[in-house]
């Protein structure tokens, strides 16, 4: 095609930029030439809840969608997509999973058959969250009010009476491990400023000063 003087190409549409969890780590090298210490300095990693870019591995086999998570944050750094549940072998659709405990002991059961996955998901999140460790995330992006991923306010059941709130329990888990990591709820970013802040925090633990 003979380009005319003065005139630019148009711009194609730029995808959005997201990194599969699994396979799991090692598996975690970007694809491409360069030295990888060089690459993985460029690099932003920002996990987040899967359901919210779109991928319908909710119970229900649906999604929650958050247009600024799948669109301009994925356009600003590379996301991790992680949903424990499914990562965990619930499959979708699946029974929902609730927090159920009294005191301090907290279970991740299935109100509808009893099956209780606490032991599995401790299991579970302790290796991936060591996987997450070693990608070098810079922030994460947790899905609001589920049993799995909610930061706060997570509904806690004690039989069919909701007791408490409390914390989903592999936003638990992970923010164990790593208690300075800037971490919100896809809630939390419903304005410019509030993004903006999320960003400046996400860079800012990524900076040689830290
Ligand atoms: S909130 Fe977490 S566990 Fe639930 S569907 Fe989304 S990513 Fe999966």
């Amino acid at each position: 095609m003979t380009r005319q003087p003065g005139r630019r190409p148009p711009a194609r549409p730029r995808p959005a930029r997201t990194q599969q969890a699994p396979p799991r780590p090692g598996a975690t090298s970007e694809a491409g030439p360069g030295p990888p210490a060089a690459k993985a300095k460029e690099t932003i990693r920002v996990g987040v809840s899967s359901c919210l870019l779109g991928q319908n591995v909710r119970h229900d086999g649906g999604n929650k969608r958050d247009d600024f998570v799948a669109g301009d944050l994925a356009r600003r750094v590379t996301l991790v997509p992680v949903c424990p549940e499914v990562e965990l072998g619930l499959g979708t659709p699946r029974e929902p999973i609730r927090l159920q405990g009294a005191g301090g002991t907290l279970r991740i059961v299935a109100p509808g058959s009893g099956a209780d996955h606490t032991e599995a998901m401790r299991r579970y999140a302790e290796e991936r969250v060591s996987e997450l460790e070693r990608l070098g995330l810079s922030g994460y992006v947790f899905k609001k009010g589920s049993p799995s991923c909610g930061v706060q306010r997570v509904p806690v059941w004690r039989g069919e009476t909701q007791a408490r709130v409390g914390r989903g329990a592999f936003a638990s888990a992970l923010m164990a491990r790593m208690p300075r990591l800037p971490v919100v709820e896809e809630s939390d970013l419903r304005d410019e400023a509030a993004r903006e802040a999320f960003l400046e925090r996400v860079f800012a633990y990524r900076s040689p000063q830290r």
